[in-house]
């Protein structure tokens, strides 16, 4: 229902009758019965409204005090007693500009202690996402462009033990590039965050179908194991399983290559050697790099047949009749071989008892999954909205006095300046992200602490409410809607308020 002008038209007798939204620069007009460019705002009989319900945890005693649930409600909170819930910033509403309080600063009294949070859904025009992607495939070399509806939206970045990462979002993105640039990317960030399917594009490489806590597709094929370790790890777990079954082991992987025989897991159980050559670069016995190209074949390189990856073996130690095992690191891909008079490997059916190593292989794979991370900086004029004095926000988080969450979810912050965050968008509860079109993405935020610390990092006292009056929807703000929400499955985040999380539980 979004029809709405914003602040880049003249203000004019068309806009008579219209409410103007605050919480973000675009500053609406919105006319009643209409919500805002976001849809996040709508005007209801001249009221500023959240048109989203927003969402409490609840918990329960028996629960040990992990989440269980979101209520259900409407507006009465009386089910819930003040030390089993969780006001979060999902659908809490923005103060723009911030050096207004947040729009929930709420008391409650947990085990006999006071604890205040402060609670607004944050603007993030400095945010992005970093995505791990469970994968030996090669999906593009680091450094390409990544696109979405052919605009560049980030790039690839250092691969990972097992899996490809991908960068994506960031200010540059969102706001340096052209305005249809800055709007798919804040559309892709949006879809991923809310763990919604994308499809991707990666130059000279491959194409994507990335969606958080499911398993990735390249190029078309759903990728199901992530491989146990790379072809080294993989002939050092296995290599006594092998022993007496086959007489060299190969495993073939795109950044490390292991060979049994040569391999130091191998010479310490009495391995004898084949004749063997690897054709890549040796790092270190039974270690070889650069074997092939990358790709999506065996172990993540391009080669389709295991056997281009060899050379001739040397006679002096192979002798006719020995057998060889060629493996990838899921176990998906797999060939026995024996050596004729001529010493040439010739395929031949791999026999039961090393299959059930390749077996073991394949077991020992998780499922490969997208994992995504929504990375932002709670910058200075968010933490206004806490204290007058944003710096002591930032020493009570580092002094583990105030502790941040997302939607209830816990969040790494990470080491040196700021408070910049890190949350895998699965724990927080579905469609907690939304959108500004500036662009940015908007992210629930919270942050906990005793009252005496937050009087102490000079809190906006005086609009500290009581949780139960805001349970009861008497905060009398932009939305008194506030509970309600079950779209999210039982998660196993922390209690936000446990005193066993704070630095003050030791003393
Ligand atoms: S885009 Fe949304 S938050 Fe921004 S002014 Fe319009 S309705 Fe309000």
């Amino acid at each position: 229902m979004s029809e709405s002008e914003t602040s880049s038209g003249k203000e004019s007798n068309k806009n008579a009758g219209k409410i103007r939204c605050d919480a973000c620069p675009v500053m609406c007009y919105i006319a009643d019965g209409k919500s805002g460019a976001c849809d996040r705002y709508a005007n209801s009989e001249g009221q500023l409204v959240r048109t989203d319900p927003h969402r409490v945890l609840a918990s329960t005693i028996e629960s040990g005090g992990e989440l269980v649930k979101f209520v259900e409600g409407n507006g009465s909170g009386a089910l819930l007693r003040e030390e089993e819930c969780f006001i979060t910033a999902v659908g809490a509403g923005t103060t723009y500009p911030d050096y207004k309080p947040a729009p929930f600063i709420v008391s409650q009294k947990i085990d006999g202690i006071d604890m205040v949070t402060v609670v607004t859904e944050g603007i993030y025009s400095y945010c992005g996402v970093k995505v791990k992607i469970d994968t030996d495939r090669h999906i593009g070399p680091e450094q390409s462009l990544v696109r979405a509806k052919g605009e560049a939206i980030g790039h690839v970045t250092t691969g990972e033990y097992g899996s490809q990462m991908l960068s994506l979002g960031g200010v540059q993105h969102l706001t340096g590039g052209s305005k249809k640039e800055g709007r798919t990317t804040c559309d892709s960030l949006l879809q991923l965050c809310n763990c919604e399917p994308v499809e991707l594009t990666i130059d000279n490489g491959a194409s994507l179908l990335v969606q958080a806590g499911k398993p990735p597709v390249v190029d078309g094929v759903t990728e199901e194991k992530m491989r146990v370790g790379c072809g080294s790890a993989t002939i050092g777990m296995f290599a006594s399983q092998w022993q007496g079954l086959v007489d060299e082991v190969v495993v073939v992987d795109d950044h490390i290559t292991g060979v049994v025989s040569e391999h130091q897991a191998g010479k310490v159980i009495g391995w004898q050697p084949t004749g063997i050559k690897v054709l890549g670069r040796k790092s270190t016995p039974g270690r070889y790099f650069q074997v092939a190209e990358p790709g999506t074949g065996w172990g993540g390189t391009d080669i389709t047949d295991p056997l281009a990856i060899l050379g001739d073996f040397n006679p002096k130690h192979a002798k006719p009749g020995s057998s060889l095992l060629m493996v990838s690191t899921t176990g998906e891909q797999y060939g026995y071989y024996e050596l004729d008079d001529n010493l040439k490997p010739c395929k031949m059916d791999l026999p039961d008892a090393l299959q059930q190593t390749v077996e073991r292989i394949a077991e020992n794979c998780e499922p490969a999954l997208c994992s995504v991370l929504f990375v932002g900086g709670a910058g200075g004029s968010l933490r206004a909205g806490v204290t007058e004095n944003p710096v002591m926000l930032t020493r009570s988080v580092r002094n583990m006095l105030t502790r941040v969450t997302c939607g209830g979810a816990p969040v790494y912050v990470w080491p040196g300046g700021g408070i910049t965050l890190m949350v895998d968008v699965t724990r927080l509860p579905r469609n907690s992200f939304g959108y500004v079109p500036t662009p940015a993405l908007v992210a629930p935020v919270e942050f906990t602490m005793r009252l005496q610390d937050y009087e102490a990092l000079g809190g906006h006292l005086k609009h500290v409410t009581p949780v139960t009056d805001a349970l009861k929807g008497q905060l009398g703000g932009q939305n008194d809607h506030i509970l309600s929400g079950s779209e999210i499955e039982p998660a196993s985040n922390a209690w936000p308020t446990k005193s066993t999380l704070y630095a003050w539980s030791d003393s």
